[in-house]
């Protein structure tokens, strides 16, 4: 019988995903060597590259796996595929942290999944990994393996929006300036193991807003991810992973994959202006929403509130979490002027739901 290891949700998604070759240029669990790189130089090889895909393991397991061995990856008792063991190493779990979040603050959500994982796995195991296909559908609705499929069919990978939020005036705002660049624009629903909303409330809200000639053309795909909320780091990751699929530009928010206010605004963004990708980066500065004019519209200032349309200063943040709120507490009139009339009527017709089926 060969040797085991038990995995999660997460690495199962890693899993599928390196053999998809969406992380290139790792092309498995990161060795030792990869691993130093990507946290000490951000680079594998000469090639840019900001999050080390681990697989966790514990202290017992490391003693008895040798190199070169083949390792069966178990996920809920069941054989989903396997590793072939190159590299294992001990995880400093601080070094690890601050390379990655740059942070050690437990206050963190990602620093603390990672935290507790280190200190109940703190070794990691490294080499290339197989996935056995004919399983995967137990465990994904939408697979990425649907999408690669999915992709082939889709002739002009130009733009991508990704997110894992429903759309709201602030995004429908960056969308429609991304299509009027006679851009063709894919969104990606981003599903990892905690969603903000389920699968079906994301793609039928998303199909609503297609109602709107103006997005009737757009794309809508899921991709399996996992969640990190490493800001920068993350936004840098995800656009490495569209390059990965042959898109040509990636757009990334004022506070791409962050946490709170871990990181600056507009951060996300600035990386890019130190690691280069072939993916070209589209940003904006913050979507608002200006009570004067009743309008969603781009901050015309990075660091001041200014209606580009009227000058004025009452403009108010629309983010995703806001209105998650605001859905809950069933609050018409505001949600009436935050979202799209056909995504606002798709709301209606539940009766303000999120429990949708
Ligand atoms: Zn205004």
């Amino acid at each position: 019988m060969r040797n085991f290891i038990n995995i999660d949700k997460s690495d199962y998604i890693n899993a599928i995903n390196l053999q998809l070759g969406l992380y290139h240029p790792l092309k498995g669990f990161v060795t030792h060597e990869e691993y130093k790189s990507i946290l000490s130089k951000k680079k594998i090889n000469y090639i840019n590259f900001t999050i080390p895909i681990n697989i966790f393991c514990s202290k017992a397991k490391y003693k008895k796996l040798e190199l070169g061995e083949i390792i069966d990856l178990k996920y809920k008792k069941e054989i989903i595929g396997f590793l072939v063991l190159k590299s294992k190493f001990k995880i400093e779990k601080n070094i690890f942290l601050n390379s990655l979040f740059k942070t050690t603050s437990r206050k963190h959500q990602g620093v603390n999944n990672f935290s507790k994982k280190i200190d109940h796995l703190p070794y990691s195991l490294g080499g290339k990994v197989f996935v056995y296909r004919k399983k995967i559908h137990r465990y994904f609705k939408n697979s990425n393996f649907d999408l690669i499929k999915k992709l082939k069919k889709i002739k002009n990978k130009d733009a991508v929006f990704s997110t894992r939020n429903i759309p709201h005036l602030g995004h429908n705002l960056i969308q429609k300036k991304i299509i009027e660049t006679k851009k063709k624009l894919t969104v990606f629903l981003i599903i990892s193991i905690k969603n903000k909303y389920k699968e079906q409330t994301l793609i039928k809200t998303y199909k609503f807003l297609k109602k709107n000639k103006i997005f009737k053309d757009m794309d809508i795909l899921f991709i399996s991810l996992p969640t990190f909320f490493a800001g920068p780091n993350e936004a840098f990751f995800q656009a490495k992973i569209f390059e990965n699929l042959k898109f040509k530009f990636f757009y990334v928010g004022r506070d791409h994959a962050g946490y709170r206010s871990f990181y600056k605004k507009f951060e996300s963004q600035n990386i890019f202006k130190k690691l280069k990708t072939k993916i070209k980066i589209i940003k904006f500065n913050e979507p608002m929403f200006c009570e004067t004019c009743d309008l969603s519209v781009i901050n015309k200032y990075i660091k001041k509130k200014s209606c580009p349309l009227c000058k004025g200063k009452k403009l108010l943040e629309l983010n995703g979490t806001d209105i998650k709120t605001l859905i809950k507490q069933k609050e018409k009139v505001r949600l009436s002027k935050f979202l799209d009339k056909f995504v606002y009527s798709f709301f209606k017709k539940n009766n303000f739901s999120l429990q949708i089926d």
